[in-house]
């Protein structure tokens, strides 16, 4: 087969690839089937006959393991961020080949654009906001010991492990670029296996990833076709990550490699999540308008079929009747058909069984609801055949009070149910029958009724979106899982969480509580901790470049008396006169200071005075100061003193600096400390400057 195939080749039957062990494997059989959601032509075809998975599974803990942990985070960011613009510059054949799934252009951009956007975010926060190391430190020092000789520090390492990635046909880039970025970054390998039906998306993908060369060798591979016995060769290094229904979640947190082996098993199945109309809101208030287009936005994107759609609509029951009305005349607008046709609002299904599959779930809901809006045997379309395409016009349908089957039964397209409530304690219970869900809206404009019900719905959600006038215009929507927030729920929902920011990268590594010396745990770490060495030599650490600067480098300054007159001064010159500072009557009657003291932010500034080298050289900049607390006051003829130590050297991938943390502590002439901060430099790589 050719590596690089084009459009057109889709357009003729092509049987799917694997990219396993270092090269590309095809099936010895005909494959599967696959076809085209709106045409029923075939697309292409799938099989994994005969792939080798064990091998897979070795190249990735190997090969792509061992070339992933030898990269820090800013350098696995850098290649996330490279890739991230590789497969922009590329995405036309993307979006060509997303219209097969069913998907419109609006709908392409949510799973492409949605997918390259989240590699950029995860980028960004892994330069930002992990060291440019291959360790992560969670959390405070803990001082173990009387002297401070025995500390704690938890910290967190890579897995030798492969991350396994089982996604659902819905986001064939999305899934896999959501699941890929965050265990990238951990320095998981990742063998990812999307669902079947829309594989050749992800196939196409993956080709372009691993031609462009910017990932190194064993860190990607794919499962084109069934995953047959893939968990029995995991171990307790492994994971996996699932997003698709409860049934085959069910079947995995059985498998014994799961129950015994101690592989991590992450699941996002099956969600009946709800918007909640609040009390408050009138038919002419604007949140009555923003709910209506919320709810017919997550009936009709992806024809419904979205983990996050909106599958309950909790109205109050005295305005239920106008919010009907509302829905069904906008849902009425939605143009369905061919998702090639420009005039197209909503495509097709995946395909002609997952059609079968969202009517059966209707019929179950018929069990203890009504059609509001919509045609049962499927309405009008643009254009378009419904034998060969799985189209399905929306349905709204209304539940009877106390129905059962809309908390339980999940139509995975365009089909939403109104249920009513009377005051919030039941909008809370009925959000809550869905045993647990992804996401929830809640619209309303009324502080007490928000606090109420956020509070009531948080713990049965990972996600809740307050919509008003206020946010609507920047509101990123209900159903967008974003890559700084968590994406999963509670319960049904699966109980796995994604997502979050680095919070997604920590899920994949381990965290280890380390307990040692300050000296040792300083080797460990590589970054200096409270006890340990500390080395004052004759170089004043400011005149220093990076490629000199060492951990623990210490200057420990002069000393030098506050008088009254530099407190005086200081109020009258900054116009912070707190009486404190400036009424020696008043002062005497705080509780805490019985006197005069010195601003806190004098004996900062008097530190810097006593620290810094004051004449150009290899520190650029100071950038902030982090955890800056005053622990005892300063007191007039009080004599302060300040050692600065290097905590932590971070030098950028990008720029010709870098950016070093000092740990500052401030003693008075008793020796205790009157405030301790870290103090932020930019600091250049060499000195004098090369450039
Ligand atoms: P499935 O659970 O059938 O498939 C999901 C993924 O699991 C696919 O990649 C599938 O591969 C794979 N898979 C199936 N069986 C096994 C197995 N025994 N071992 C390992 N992997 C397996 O879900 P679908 O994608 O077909 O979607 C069906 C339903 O799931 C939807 O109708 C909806 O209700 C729900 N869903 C929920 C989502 C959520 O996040 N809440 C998202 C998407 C779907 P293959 O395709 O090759 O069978």
């Amino acid at each position: 087969m050719d590596p690089n195939p084009s459009m057109e080749e889709f357009s003729v039957s092509t049987l799917l690839e694997s990219y396993a062990a270092g090269g590309w494997f095809r099936a010895a059989d005909e494959g599967q089937p696959l076809l085209d959601a709106a045409t029923g032509e075939e697309v292409a075809r799938i099989s994994s006959c005969g792939l080798d998975l064990a091998a897979m599974v070795g190249h990735a803990r190997e090969t792509g393991g061992p070339a992933l942990r030898s990269l820090t985070f800013h350098e696995r960011a850098s290649a996330l961020k490279a890739l991230a613009k590789h497969l922009l510059a590329g995405k036309d054949e993307f979006y060509a080949l997303s219209v097969r799934t069913g998907a419109t252009v609006r709908d392409t951009a949510v799973d492409v654009d949605g997918g390259i956007g989240t590699l950029f975010s995860f980028a960004s926060k892994g330069t930002r906001e992990l060291p440019n190391d291959t360790i992560v430190l969670d959390g405070a020092l803990e001082r173990l010991g009387k002297t401070g000789a025995f500390v704690g520090q938890h910290i967190y390492t890579s897995r030798p492990g492969v991350a396994v990635q089982i996604n659902a046909f819905n986001f064939p880039v999305w899934g896999m670029l959501e699941k890929l970025a965050p265990a990238f970054l951990a320095g998981l390998p990742t063998i990812v296996k999307p669902a079947s039906q829309t594989a050749y998306l992800t196939e196409l993908v993956v080709r372009r990833i691993i031609e462009s060369g910017l990932l190194p060798e064993g860190s990607l591979q794919l499962i084109s076709g069934s995953a047959g016995s893939l968990l029995d060769e995991l171990t307790m290094q492994d994971s996996v990550a699932f997003t698709g229904s409860a049934h085959t979640a069910g079947i995995l947190r059985r498998h014994p490699n799961v129950i015994d082996g101690g592989v991590r098993l992450g699941v996002e199945a099956d969600s009946l999540n709800c918007s909640v109309l609040g009390p408050d809101v009138k038919a002419e208030d604007p949140e009555f308008e923003l709910f209506i287009k919320g709810v017919v936005a997550e009936m009709t994107v992806k024809a419904g079929q979205k983990c996050t759609a909106i599958r309950r609509v909790i109205v109050p029951s005295r305005i239920a009747g106008e919010v009907e009305d509302a829905l069904a005349a906008r849902l009425a607008k939605i143009s369905v058909g061919d998702p090639r046709n420009p005039d197209v609002r909503m495509g097709a299904l995946a395909s002609l069984g997952q059609r079968d599959e969202v009517r059966k779930a209707v019929s179950s809901l018929l069990a203890s609801a009504e059609v509001v809006a919509g045609d049962l045997n499927g309405g009008p379309l643009l254009d378009g055949d419904t034998e060969r395409g799985a189209f399905l016009t929306p349905l709204l349908l209304r539940a009877a009070k106390g129905a059962v089957e809309p908390h339980n039964v999940e139509p995975f397209g365009p089909v939403s149910t109104v249920i009513t409530y009377d005051g919030i304690d039941e909008a809370v219970a009925l959000a809550a029958r869905g045993k647990g869900s992804l996401v929830a809206s809640v619209v309303t404009h009324d502080a007490d009724v928000a606090r109420s019900v956020v509070l009531g719905l948080a713990p049965w959600h990972g996600r809740v979106l307050l919509l008003d006038r206020d946010d609507a215009k920047e509101s990123t929507g209900h159903g967008s899982p974003l890559p700084m927030l968590v994406h999963g729920g509670p319960g049904r929902a699966g109980g796995g969480e994604e997502l979050g920011g680095i919070r997604a990268v920590l899920h994949h590594m381990q965290r280890t509580a380390v307990q040692a010396s300050p000296d040792l745990l300083t080797a460990v770490t590589g970054q200096w901790t409270t006890g340990a060495t500390q080395r004052v030599e004759d170089v004043h650490p400011f005149r220093k470049s990076l490629a000199d600067l060492r951990i623990g480098d210490t200057i420990k300054s002069a000393e030098r008396t506050v008088t009254l007159a530099d407190i005086e001064h200081f109020a009258e010159f900054t116009g912070d006169t707190f009486y404190a500072h400036t009424d020696a009557e008043a002062a005497a009657r705080n509780p805490l200071f019985g006197g005069i003291v010195a601003h806190g932010y004098l004996v900062v500034s008097l530190a810097a005075g006593l620290f810094v080298e004051p004449s150009p050289g290899p520190v650029l900049a100071n950038y902030g100061v982090d955890n800056l607390r005053f622990l005892t006051p300063v007191k007039a003829d009080d004599t302060i003193a300040v050692t600065l130590t290097v905590k932590q050297i971070k030098p950028r991938n990008s720029a010709d600096y870098g950016e070093v943390r000092w740990d500052a502590v401030v003693t008075n002439q008793e020796g205790s400390p009157v405030a301790t901060y870290d103090v932020l430099t930019l600091v250049a790589k060499t000195w004098p400057s090369e450039s």
